[in-house]
């Protein structure tokens, strides 16, 4: 028996399945997988001569790729991303269903309702029934590790990938875990039928056909994997992943308001569901109580099975909160009852504080040299990216003004700019660059384009915890250049207090120039050097 926090789960249970690739990108609350198996790749070592990887990549659809390309050679793989992360991985994720999976092939996605850390709360669940791919979500640590275990058989079972859906609670809060033994990376070798692979029109429409046909399957599988416990005839809950948690919490204490009988409760894991659970409870109770967290995606569908006469609660009737995380507070009012009565805690003076950078953190510097060069200027636009930087968008910086999606910086002040936006400015990190912001510069360079790049060089992802970044600061200029950046408009620069007038003065010559300039501030995250020295 193991403690272990449902990343850790999903990495254990990975490790335990013989999993021989796994690949991923770093993005709360899904950076743990990657993390855990790193640490623990070595204990796990498979049969002598047997090659396991465990790589962060360029971004999530190189990852999902370079999985994908596992699975054909006939071993398992792993690829984990947060949920905005699946959708730089569509193309690869939504065409993998129709091809023939070999190795098993599990994609965990870590969904962030509450946005603790991300730009919008969407729903896996929702992209997993879009490509027709079985979704498996479990409802605590356990069940995460079992569900990976069985979503590895399941995927070659039925040569599909799966998609494991977990959230930001599941995924860093620790309970007990029993492991299974672990069985050895296993090796199919290369399937023949290799046309299942290739999605030309025939090939493609061949395999559409059959995915579809599987849809009936998962349905029955996923009816015969979830859980009807019969209890009162009054209201029966439907709960699904980590939303039975919080029901069950409340279970108790409603079943003794009621006389002691417990509402009829089903629980739902597996996706697309089913329709037998469901009929059998709606034939039996007088309404319905929806407990899922993400979008009423469940709760939806219910109301084309049930029809008009059985009343359905949840999100879309406000019994439970649209937006944001599940609470146990939160179902508890959702199923009648009164509050808990809580213990008052004594009054702390906490003051409001905004998020900030580190102390020494290098992006002050260049943040304190970019308004400096902009100083006296009123036209211009300074379009950020996704990382630490995004914080100099609050006070008292106020130093960049957008924040979209991974490489956006760069083709926002590359469109703006093109219709005439003076001082047009892209700022991004260079994690985010390779991720995503070099075939925006691509644009740029081709169409000439009047702006200026800073891709503020810290050396790793430093906003999920400093990993590695994907290529070397001194590789940089020769990349740029390679991209068509003329020479003399690179500049690399130290990202440091004692420089920041020169800095200042060659971002301004670079602002004024009418082409492509790209200023790299260097200076590693202070956070990164504290792991490195640990390490
Ligand atoms: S983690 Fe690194 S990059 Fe992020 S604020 Fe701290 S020092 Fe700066």
């Amino acid at each position: 028996m193991m403690v272990l926090s449902g990343d850790e789960a999903v990495a254990q249970a990975a490790l335990d399945a013989g999993a021989a690739g796994a690949f991923a990108y770093p993005g709360t609350p899904s950076t743990e997988i990657m993390e855990y198996l790193q640490e623990h790749i070595g204990e796990a070592a498979g049969a002598a001569g047997t090659v396991r990887v465990t790589q962060w990549c360029a971004n999530e659809k190189t990852a999902y790729e370079s999985a994908l390309g596992v699975s054909f050679a006939g071993k398992r793989a792993m690829v984990s991303m947060k949920h905005v992360g699946l959708n730089v991985a569509m193309d690869p994720f939504v065409n993998s269903a129709l091809v023939r999976i070999h190795g098993g092939l599990v994609v965990v996605v870590a969904d962030d309702p509450s946005m603790h850390s991300s730009q919008n709360e969407q729903d896996s669940r929702l992209l997993a029934e879009f490509a027709r791919m079985p979704c498996f979500e479990p409802s605590d640590q356990q069940e995460a590790y079992d569900m990976v275990r069985l979503a590895f058989d399941y995927s070659e079972a039925h040569e599909v990938p799966v998609l494991l859906r977990i959230t930001t609670r599941l995924a860093h809060a620790r309970d007990l875990v029993t492991t299974a033994p672990a069985r050895a990376v296993s090796d199919m070798g290369k399937t023949g039928d290799t046309y299942a692979w290739v999605l030309m029109p025939a090939m493609a429409r061949r395999q559409w056909a059959g995915l579809l046909a599987k849809q009936a399957v998962f349905r029955a599988d996923a009816d015969a994997a979830s859980r009807l416990e019969l209890g009162s005839n009054e209201l029966g809950v439907i709960t699904c992943g980590l939303g039975r948690a919080y029901y069950m919490e409340n279970e108790d204490d409603w079943a003794q308001a009621h006389g002691g009988e417990r509402p009829t409760h089903l629980h739902i894991g597996r996706y697309p569901m089913g329709t037998e659970k469901i009929g059998a409870l709606a034939s039996r109770v007088g309404r319905v109580l929806v407990v899922e967290e993400g979008y009423p995606y469940v709760e939806r569908d219910l109301r084309g099975i049930f029809g008009a006469p059985l009343p359905v609660a949840g999100k879309m009737t406000g019994e439970i909160p649209l937006a944001g995380e599940l609470s146990a507070d939160s179902v508890r009012a959702a199923l009648g009852l009164s509050p808990r009565e809580a213990v008052a805690a004594a009054a702390i003076e906490v003051p409001g504080r905004a998020p900030q950078f580190c102390q020494g953190c290098p992006h002050a510097d260049s943040f304190t040299a970019l308004k400096k060069a902009l100083e006296g200027e009123v036209e211009f636009f300074a379009a950020s990216d996704i990382g630490c930087y995004t914080l100099s968008a609050l006070p008292p910086w106020n130093a960049v003004e957008s924040c979209v999606d991974m490489g956006a910086s760069v083709g926002m002040a590359r469109g703006a700019a093109s219709v005439g936006q003076k001082r047009a400015i892209g700022v991004i990190g260079d994690s985010t660059f390779y991720h995503s912001g070099m075939t925006n510069l691509i644009d740029a360079v081709k169409y000439r384009t009047p702006m200026t790049l800073l891709i503020l060089d810290n050396g790793t992802t430093g906003m999920t915890g400093a990993q590695p970044t994907i290529s070397a600061t001194s590789r940089l200029p020769r990349l740029l250049e390679g991209l068509g950046v003329e020479k003399e408009h690179i500049r690399v620069l130290e990202a440091h207090r004692r420089a920041i007038e020169a800095d200042a003065a060659a971002i301004r010559e670079e602002l004024a120039y009418d082409g492509v300039s790209v200023i790299v501030m260097v200076r590693e995250c202070i956070e990164w050097l504290k792991k490195a020295r640990k390490s």
